[in-house]
């Protein structure tokens, strides 16, 4: 159903589904949060493939040791760049934190 409505692809990169690769694509919740009362509430679940989710739980990511591929990942999506020593990058505004990507799933 998810996938269907995502047209059968990565709603944060594009990529389908790949068995040789590992990648799937799969089911990632999104939930809104009132801090005042302190309800977390699911808002709505996007496709995402394997790749994409691993990034979105960069935590679980660096648990498993795969912080350096998820980090490949977040770059060749998003075109981010590491930043300069003294704190300046070449294209600042895409990857600034949870800067989303192509279509804002990751936010
Ligand atoms: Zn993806």
């Amino acid at each position: 159903m998810i996938t269907r409505r995502a047209g059968v692809r990565c709603e944060a990169c594009g990529a389908g589904e790949d068995r040789q690769a590992t990648r799937w694509l799969e089911a990632h919740e999104r939930w809104v949060y009132d801090e005042a009362r302190r309800v977390q509430t699911p808002k709505r679940l996007i496709c995402l493939c394997t790749d994409c989710h691993t990034v979105t739980h960069f935590g679980y990511a660096q648990v498993r040791g795969l912080e350096a591929q998820a980090f490949a990942h977040l770059v060749k999506v998003t075109g981010m760049v590491r930043a300069r020593p003294g704190g300046t990058s070449t294209r600042p505004s895409r990857c600034g934190g949870n800067a989303p990507p192509r279509t804002g799933a990751w936010t």
